[in-house]
């Protein structure tokens, strides 16, 4: 009998071949496949005479098959399987290409469905490979309805696919609607298994809408959820209340080099009221690349020491951690603070000279320091969250460019102290509608102005015949006493087969993957997508390679330095410091950079295979250079012609501001990509938009309902709980 559990295997018309496909899109069984939802239908509704034909509407016409027979073409000795159809108003030819076998299940004289776009040529209306089912069965699948268009690996067909779901769309009955009744009435939901079929075999446009609305709500009323009880869970929790000392911070806004922007006044304002409620803070900071973050952290921090406490500023590379040491000592020479640095490699201690101590010797003074009480603030990277760190009186953390402090990382710090305030800060402008979306636990102060002054960096897409002026440009920077970064998608590039890439640079640091077979691949369709790798790059650059090639060929008068995130940590750091120093003109290296480095002297940047990269991504990327008084530039390459990719690259070129790239980013892309789906909590939105701005409302007041008083609604409980499991069952 058929379940939900029976495999895909077992279905008709599945082979070994057709299983292992599916598998591909993590289709195994039943289930599984009435929960792969199509991403669009195409309307081939409406059913016209043949007479009533327009060119290049999609229609269905239901005729009679009057010739049909297959023949190669000459030349190409292509397989073309040639049609003659008609109805009682006309008649029409039929061509379909490479797919001979049709001539075997169509017969003149059958009743079919043609569902395509007609073409007129010399002799009149033509259908090209139409999609085709037979008349005289209760329904359709394929014509004269919304047919489901479902994205698919290589092998699997549309047409196949709806076959397979056709199959078991009656097991959408046995999915018990979750949703309280008085939730479903309220907003009008249509019932889950009735949704269930219409969105993969909708009756008409207005099935599809309530079907989709109706799954869209059910995953944004989890999320919502979540950050509703997290909500709640937070402000029965007690933290320090930390007093805002307003004549001590004024002098430290005073003792600045600059004066704030209004947006960081309000931001630091907005985050020094937080810190003097009981209920811990978790607040989300977010601005451009250059906004000026780290003094609004720097601020907050203070907060915390005049009070007494603690405080750690947390951040996710060894290098960006070094230089957040760096400027906070710097913005604190005025102040008795005493910073820490603390990193697998490193350990630093301002106001006590422990740096010419061997690493461990050193680590060992630190950590007694801190648990002292003598370090008011600890800054570096995630390893200062582990076991062996203490604190005195830890009151407030801050954690750069990570989103999320997840629930195991605050159950952490409470074992090191009671409960702390917690701010995240973020270089990826995360739009308004997003941050409710998906950090709704969290709340909001965004920095949207850039400090006076700026010069705006020119942005240029350029062709690759102009390589060797762009060289000529760079080496022109030099002279002038600037510097330049070269990015490379890739560290290196395996030489024995020269076809993949052994490693993928940056976030996606990844495992050595499975042979693809040859080609390029559209990164929707990627098979090995889940491991981390995007595509062949037999063409891509490499760190390594541009190593050599500009180090040995093109600027070997000049001094070019290389960093990967697979280097030792005291070389990268060495290789930074070298930058730093400017001992070093040019810097190949893979995203790494991309995170908040600050080398102000540096006026190129320069981006291989920029196709490979999101917009925030470029933008980070841009964000490195433009950071003084210097005319800055930023030179786009890439080898691909795609116009999507080619698109975003014209946005890029226009627009400065992080904001619009993130927005656009966000559609063309998904939030999925654009922020990771752990950061940004997406994992298990399929249906569900940005845009969807209505149903995201109402969902969000359904939760605020609902978690309310969760025991009332024990099957919208259960399905809250497996969902945060990660079992996305219905
Ligand atoms: P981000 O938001 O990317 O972390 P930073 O905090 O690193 O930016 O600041 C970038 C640069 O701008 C730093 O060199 C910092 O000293 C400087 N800066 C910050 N705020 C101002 C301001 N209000 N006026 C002028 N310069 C500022
Ligand atoms: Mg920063």
């Amino acid at each position: 009998m058929l379940t939900l559990r029976t495999a895909v295997g077992e279905l008709t018309r599945v082979g070994k071949t057709a299983e292992k496909r599916l598998a591909r899109l993590g289709v195994r069984n039943a289930k599984d496949l009435l929960f792969y939802f199509p991403f669009r239908h195409e309307d081939y509704s409406r059913v016209v005479k043949i007479a009533d034909l327009r060119d290049g509407e999609s229609v269905t016409v239901k005729v009679r098959v009057e010739l049909l027979a297959n023949r190669r073409t000459p030349r190409k000795r292509k397989m073309l399987t040639e049609a003659l159809v008609s109805d009682d108003s006309g008649s029409l030819r039929v061509v379909w290409f490479n797919q001979p076998f049709i001539a075997r299940v169509l017969r003149p004289g059958d009743e079919i469905f043609l569902s395509g776009k007609a073409r007129s040529d010399m002799l009149g209306q033509q259908f090209i490979s139409p999609v085709y089912e037979k008349a005289g069965q209760a329904t359709t699948t394929h014509t004269a309805r919304l047919a489901p268009i479902y994205s698919l690996t290589g092998g699997l067909t549309q047409k196949q696919m709806r076959f397979l779901t056709s199959q078991i769309i009656g097991l959408a009955d046995s999915i018990p609607e979750w949703l309280p009744e008085e939730i479903s009435r309220r907003f009008d939901l249509t019932p889950l298994p009735r949704a269930l079929r219409g969105i993969h075999f909708p009756a008409d446009e207005t099935d599809l809408r309530a079907s989709a609305e109706r799954l869209k709500f059910g995953e944004l009323f989890l999320l919502q959820m979540r950050a509703e009880l997290a909500r709640q869970e937070r402000s029965a929790l007690q933290a320090r209340c930390l007093e805002f000392k307003e004549n001590e911070m004024k002098e430290f806004v005073d003792s600045l080099p600059f004066v704030l922007t209004k947006a960081q006044k309000v931001a630091a304002w907005e985050i020094l009221r937080d810190l003097e409620k009981t209920a811990p803070m978790n607040r989300l900071l977010s601005g451009d690349v250059g906004s000026g973050k780290t003094v609004v952290a720097a601020m907050a921090m203070h907060s915390a020491v005049l009070n007494g406490h603690q405080a750690v500023l947390m951040a996710p590379t060894e290098i960006l951690a070094r230089q957040h040491y760096d400027s906070l000592c710097r913005l604190y020479s005025g102040l008795k603070l005493n910073v820490g640095l603390l990193t697998r490699s490193q350990a630093e201690n301002f106001q006590f000279p422990i740096s010419n101590f061997q690493f461990s010797k050193a680590k060992k003074c630190l950590l007694e320091n801190i648990v002292n009480g003598l370090v008011d603030i600890a800054v570096g990277t995630h390893a200062l969250l582990s076991a062996g760190v203490e604190f005195k009186n830890l009151g407030l953390v801050i954690v750069d460019e990570q989103h999320r402090f997840g629930v195991e990382q605050r159950r952490t710090m409470k074992e090191k102290g009671a409960d702390v305030h917690f701010l995240s800060m973020t270089a990826t402008p995360i739009p308004r509608s997003l941050a409710l979306l998906t950090h709704g636990d969290l709340d909001l102060s965004v920095i949207d102005e850039m400090p006076p002054g700026r010069k705006k960096t020119i942005t240029r897409l350029v062709e690759p015949l102009n390589r060797n002026k762009a060289y000529d440009f760079i080496r022109a920077q030099v002279k002038k006493g600037r510097q330049a970064f070269v990015i490379c998608p890739l560290i290196e590039i395996k030489t024995e087969d020269n076809q993949y890439p052994t490693c993928l640079a940056g976030r996606q640091v990844s495992n050595i993957q499975p042979a693809l077979p040859a080609g390029r691949y559209q990164i929707s369709n990627l098979p090995c997508r889940q491991a981390g790798i995007k595509y062949p790059a037999s063409d891509k650059k490499s760190v390594l390679n541009e190593y050599q090639k500009l180090s040995k060929d093109i600027f070997s008068d000049l001094s070019v330095g290389y960093l990967h995130g697979r280097m030792r940590p005291k070389e990268k750091e060495e290789t930074m410091q070298k930058f730093r120093e400017r001992k070093t003109d040019i810097l190949v290296s893979t995203s790494v950079v991309e995170v908040g480095m600050d080398i102000p002297n540096a006026s190129v940047m320069m981006i291989e295979g920029a196709e490979r990269f999101g917009l925030a991504q470029l933008h980070q990327f841009r964000g490195r250079v433009g950071r003084a008084e210097h005319q800055s530039y930023c030179l786009l390459f890439t080898d691909t012609d795609a116009s999507p990719a080619l698109e975003r690259m014209k946005f890029f070129e226009k627009e400065n501001d992080g904001f619009k790239l993130a927005a656009k980013d966000l559609e063309m892309r998904g939030p999925g990509e654009v922020y990771g789906t752990e950061q940004s909590g997406l994992m298990n939105l399929r249906l569900a938009k940005l845009t969807d701005r209505d149903i995201i409302k109402k969902a969000r007041e359904a939760a605020k309902m609902v978690s309310a008083d969760l025991a009332r609604y024990p099957l919208a409980r259960r399905k809250f709980s497996q969902w945060e499991k990660g079992a996305h069952l219905e």
